[in-house]
């Protein structure tokens, strides 16, 4: 199988790991387009001698313009890395249908339809790569992020489909889960994301705030903190993977990747949570006294009934 990696066009290189991706393969003297929705922001990365686009995973035309360009100019995309993405963080019970649509738009139609775009050339090329930057989110969930979790866990099935339709034609499709990346804007998004619905979740939703910048700013010692790796440590793995003649379907970046999918693989639902979910992410606990919503079943005697305050499925954003 032929590997040509250049032209590399990757989405989401305002920040983080897009932007560590661009940077690092610009370096190794690949030919890179870095895109992102404002951009302005990547006046650095032009300076750097990178080429850059507007690029909205949300926007179809911008996407055909992007893609259309490189083409224009190479015949086809060589490598297409899907970083774009973020977290609609909060208990599942306080997003709204828009929140939902809106985490689904980005993390995955928008990387699927860019996808749909570059493959024709890519088969036309005989060769090309689609690296879909996953997490480890795509492998197991945790309380407050149910429906980032959910995009995520798209994102690998749809990347196992392709991966598997498109051999044929000489296009390789690599997953990247990485464990929590400091260097990136995720945490602090993750922490302005989550949403102020229901007064049941007020002490869940402040620790997990709490929890995620300890994470992301080390302003508290944490197990997920003392793991995080950089931006372009998970460049690096994208790097060595699109070097590869035949890479693997799946690259984990990080020992708390590694090793909690290794014990998620393992492990009965009830021993990973007891063992890994419960002692290490916030969850929410019955407060005793909260009255009875309307129309709820009567609570039993041993049981703390919970509330919402607001009308659950209305959006918060
Ligand atoms: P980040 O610094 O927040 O970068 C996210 C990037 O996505 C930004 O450039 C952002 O642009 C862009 N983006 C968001 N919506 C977009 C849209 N509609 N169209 C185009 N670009 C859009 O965080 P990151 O950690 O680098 O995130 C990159 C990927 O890594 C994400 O898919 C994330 O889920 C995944 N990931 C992150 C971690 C982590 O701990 N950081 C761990 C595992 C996986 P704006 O600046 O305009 O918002």
């Amino acid at each position: 199988m032929n590997t040509r990696p250049n032209p590399v066009l990757i989405t989401g290189c305002s920040s983080g790991i897009g932007r560590a991706c661009a940077l690092r393969m610009h370096r190794a003297g690949m030919l890179v387009y870095a895109t992102a929705r404002r951009p302005e922001t990547l006046a650095g990365l032009e300076a750097e001698g990178i080429r850059t686009l507007r690029l909205d995973v949300t926007d179809e035309d911008s996407m055909r313009a992007a893609v259309d360009a490189v083409e224009a100019e190479h015949g086809s995309v060589g490598t297409l890395v899907n970083s774009a993405g973020f977290a609609a963080s909060g208990a599942v019970e306080e997003i709204g249908l828009a929140g939902m649509r809106r985490q689904f738009e980005t993390n995955v139609f928008g990387l699927a339809r860019l996808t749909q775009l570059v493959l024709p050339g890519m088969r036309a090329a005989g060769t090309g790569t689609v690296v879909n930057i996953s997490s480890i989110f795509g492998r197991y969930a945790a309380p407050g992020g149910g429906f980032y979790q959910a995009s995520k866990h798209a994102v690998e099935a749809l990347s196992d489909a392709l991966r598997l339709e498109t051999a044929a034609f000489g296009v390789r499709v690599v997953l990247i889960e990485p464990g929590p990346v400091r260097t990136t804007n995720f945490g602090a998004t993750y922490v302005d994301n989550l949403p102020s619905v229901s007064e049941v979740y007020d002490e869940f939703r402040e620790r997990t705030a709490e929890y995620f910048d300890a994470i992301y700013t080390g302003s508290r010692r944490t197990l997920a903190g003392t793991f995080t790796v950089h931006a372009d440590d998970v460049a690096r793995v994208v790097e060595r993977a699109v070097l590869r003649q035949r890479p693997r379907a799946r690259y984990t970046v990080g020992f708390l990747a590694r090793s909690t999918i290794a014990l998620r693989r393992l492990a009965p639902d009830a021993v990973f949570d007891h063992l890994f979910v419960r002692r290490v992410f916030p969850v929410p606990h019955k407060r005793a006294g909260q009255p009875t919503p309307a129309g709820a079943k009567p609570a039993g005697r041993r049981t703390a009934p919970l509330t919402c305050t607001t009308a659950p499925g209305k959006d918060p954003r």
